[in-house]
């Protein structure tokens, strides 16, 4: 599935743009500079495919990745960016709220948390339009090589517990660090088990 075959397919700024659903697909969400284009980058073997949120240009799109007769990897805008203008913000969260609630090939979410800190007030408001949605999503834990591991279990104690509110919530974490390639066989495996 990912043997260095995933390509950019397009970045989609309107319902309109969506590719045609004709194969299904998983989304990667995540607070500006948690790790997300590192953590896409490093489970396709592709160092820069995917783009950091703070550069500019792809920030706002849905950006859409294929992979060989697999899923559709979705990246979705960071959130969290405090420098957007309002509007900007707004029309967004709109595409936002209409892709996750109307795109039926959809799988499952990828809702990423740095372990240094843990599930933020951001991060609650995804997870509500997550259970608002009905998508089923799975907490990605980022970093793990920056927490020391005698700090890890009350980081993973307050997460664990934060998403055990949620409805969509599938309660198992996965922990990654894509700096050291941890957990990232294990992502690909659930990825290719879903579809
Ligand atoms: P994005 O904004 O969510 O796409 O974040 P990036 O992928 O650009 O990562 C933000 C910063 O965190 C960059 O400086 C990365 O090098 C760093 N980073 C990402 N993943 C890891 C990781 O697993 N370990 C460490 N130590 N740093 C990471």
């Amino acid at each position: 599935l990912f043997a260095g075959n995933t390509e950019f397919l397009k970045g989609v700024v309107a319902m309109d743009g969506l590719p045609p659903p004709d194969r299904l697909e998983v989304c990667f969400a995540g607070r500006s500079n948690v790790g997300k284009s590192t953590l896409i980058n490093a489970l396709t073997g592709r160092k820069g495919l995917a783009r950091a949120s703070n550069t500019p240009g792809r920030t706002q799109e849905i950006n859409y990745f294929t992979t060989l007769n697999g899923p559709y990897l979705v990246d979705l805008p960071g959130y969290g960016y405090a420098n957007a203008p309002l509007p900007v913000v707004e029309k967004w969260q709109r595409l936002l709220k209409n892709y996750l609630s109307g795109r039926q090939t959809l799988r499952r979410a990828f809702v990423l948390i740095d372990a240094r800190h843990g599930v933020k007030d951001v991060d609650e408001e995804i997870l509500k339009l997550l259970d608002r949605s009905a998508v089923t999503f799975q907490v990605v834990m980022t970093k793990l090589d920056k927490v020391k591991d005698k700090d890890r279990t009350k980081v993973l104690e307050q997460v664990r517990k934060a998403i055990s509110k949620h409805p969509a919530a599938y309660p198992e974490l996965v922990l990654t660090s894509s700096e050291k390639g941890e957990g990232i066989p294990i992502l690909r495996s659930i990825i290719a088990d879903l579809v």
